[in-house]
């Protein structure tokens, strides 16, 4: 059987979550205390009800206990998403996920059993500020306060060469991960491939090394 997920909370995060599972072809629940909400999301997900998630019963009666995953999106309500979080631990979800507004939302959020915690604003914020930094890096993924991926565009200085001759990993001590072209997304045997201009590549590593193929390697 399919997973089955549930968004709880239909503003602009939630909401565009359902939209994305919508295009995925994902069954949805979608769950909102407001009607005009909830009626907005109608033709878009698989069910779209109005509920208030911090009544217990209501959840029950949605049997929310049968669902795979479910996305907490509720935006300025700190108390009504961290005990929507802690309901949903209760009747045993196993993957909730769960939108932060803050550092101590979080806190508690992970104390009441959220799986995972997810920092919109936060994340988007340090991701616009490395991208807008950088002539070159097209996108930025960070993994950790010391590692990202990046995605960075090929120079005249790497037309015709290989990742193999460039020598990354020994030069620059980061590896390329892919190499994409055009709307190809090349993942095997990519070091000998001769890049061509408007290849793109894809590279992880600890961000001094990748900040250090940016300024001498392209
Ligand atoms: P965003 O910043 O993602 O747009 P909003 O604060 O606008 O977030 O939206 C959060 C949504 O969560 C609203 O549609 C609101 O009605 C809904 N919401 C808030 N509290 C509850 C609750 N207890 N149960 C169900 N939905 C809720």
């Amino acid at each position: 059987m399919d997973k089955q997920y549930a968004v709880i909370g239909l503003g602009r995060f939630g909401g565009s979550i359902c939209l994305e599972f919508q295009k995925m072809g994902c069954e949805v629940l979608a769950i909102d205390k407001d009607m005009n909400r909830v009626n907005d999301f109608a033709d878009i997900v698989t069910q779209a009800v109005q509920a208030d998630s911090t009544d217990e019963k209501a959840l029950q009666s949605l049997g929310i206990r049968n669902f795979d995953h479910v996305i907490v999106a509720i935006g300025e309500d700190i108390q009504a998403s961290i005990l929507t979080t802690l309901l949903l631990k209760e009747e045993g979800v196993s993957g909730v996920w769960v939108k932060a507004q803050n550092d101590y939302h979080a806190k508690v959020l992970s104390k009441v059993g959220a799986d995972r915690i997810i920092h919109p604003e936060r994340d988007m914020g340090t991701r616009v500020a490395h991208l807008v930094s950088s002539h070159k890096i097209i996108d930025y993924i960070g993994l950790s306060d010391d590692h990202s991926i990046i995605e960075i565009e090929v120079t005249e200085k790497l037309i015709n060469r290989t990742i193999l001759d460039i020598d990354v990993r020994a030069n620059y001590g980061c590896n390329v991960i892919a190499i994409k072209r055009g709307n190809d997304f090349k993942v095997a045997d990519i070091a000998r491939l001769v890049l061509q201009k408007g290849d793109r590549l894809v590279l992880i590593g600890l961000n001094k090394n990748l900040t250090q193929f940016e300024e001498q390697g392209v």
